[in-house]
């Protein structure tokens, strides 16, 4: 967020001792001349009004930095000074700062000061709690289980025994994906939409923000606040965002899409791919094949589904395989016996 500085106002600051409101800029009583406390907060003069300086000594005064406190006798020094204009001490040990960032004002928030802990509700307070070395162990503990059982289930599922089967029959089937190419409707960003394609139904949309100030952008700030710069003059701010618009459109284009598929099938091993009759329009996008062998051991049944071709070619009905079937009766591998 950009913070936007539209000027500065002197603030004021109440005596301690004798109650008078004083100038930000005049660090001693101007009643009774005690000095300024080093805790004093600054206030606003007038919240609702913003009557700034013009007076260019006093804007620099602003933004040379918060003022800092005499380590002696507490006089409140400009940022730069080296010695204590009222005693000459050395400033360039000990003297405290102001505190300076806070936003000025009866409802405001101190911005550079730390939240105190003790006012978060209870809940997020233990929400940030470690877990406990039980709670984790038992967890470990579960994680472990879990494993465990898949992995045996898995060992399980591929201990396979080999028994020797026959083919019984066959099956294939052949798919071929066909494509066309036409026309489409699709949605971007009027600056990505391609050239040559022609945009309607816009809408204007945030595409984004953006911290700085960008040309066309839309400037979306805060109410003005003032903030303490620990001078006694306060500099007038709003946090802005620049939020960029742009059309957001529908286009026409061309596009390859899904058309159509073609499926070739047999139950003999010798299997072929589709041939379609494409235009000029269509091409093939995709391929799969499947071929299923169904074996017989005994009387029981087996069945074998494969993308491999060249297996497939060997299934010659009443031919002898090897299977390893595991105990589910799933067939893990088979070779032909010769
Ligand atoms: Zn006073
Ligand atoms: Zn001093």
């Amino acid at each position: 967020m950009a913070r936007k500085i539209l000027g500065y106002v002197e603030l004021i600051w109440t005596c301690d001792s004798c109650g008078t409101k004083n100038p930000g800029a005049i660090k001693t009583c101007t009643a009774c001349g005690a000095p300024q406390a080093v805790n004093v907060r600054f206030e606003q003069v007038d919240a609702n009004t913003f009557n700034f300086i013009k007076d260019e000594a006093l804007i620099r005064m602003a933004q040379s930095g918060p003022d800092k406190h005499c380590p002696y006798c507490g006089t409140r020094n400009l940022a730069d000074s080296l010695v204590c204009r009222q005693c000459s001490a050395d400033l360039t040990v000990g003297a405290k700062s102001r505190p300076s960032g806070m936003a000025v004002g009866e409802d405001a928030q101190p911005t550079e000061y730390e939240i105190d802990d003790s006012t978060l509700p209870p809940e997020q307070a233990h929400a940030t709690k470690p877990l406990s070395r039980k709670v984790l162990l038992i967890l470990m503990l579960v994680i472990l289980i879990i494993c465990g059982y898949f992995a045996w289930n898995t060992i399980r599922a591929n201990r396979t025994k080999d028994i020797k089967a026959t083919v019984v029959s066959t099956a294939w089937e052949r798919t071929m994906a066909i494509e066309a190419y036409t026309t489409v409707t699709e949605s971007d960003w009027l600056s990505d939409i391609p050239s040559g394609a022609s945009a309607y139904n816009c809408s204007s949309q945030l595409r984004d923000t953006s911290d700085t100030y960008v040309p066309g952008s839309i400037e979306n700030c805060s109410e003005p606040y003032t903030v303490d710069t620990g001078t006694g003059i306060g500099e007038v701010v709003q946090d802005c965002v620049y939020e960029i618009y742009e059309d957001y459109c529908d286009y026409e284009t061309m596009a390859w899409v899904m058309a159509d598929t073609v499926t070739t099938q047999g139950t003999d091993v010798y299997a072929t791919w589709p041939d379609p009759n494409l235009t000029q329009s269509q091409r093939i996008s995709g391929r799969s094949e499947s071929y299923t062998i169904y074996f017989d051991a005994n009387g029981q049944s087996y069945i074998l589904r494969t993308s491999d071709y060249e297996v497939f070619q060997q299934a010659t009905p009443g031919s002898t395989w090897k299977l390893a079937v595991n105990k589910q009766g799933d067939v893990r591998k088979a070779e032909p016996q010769n």
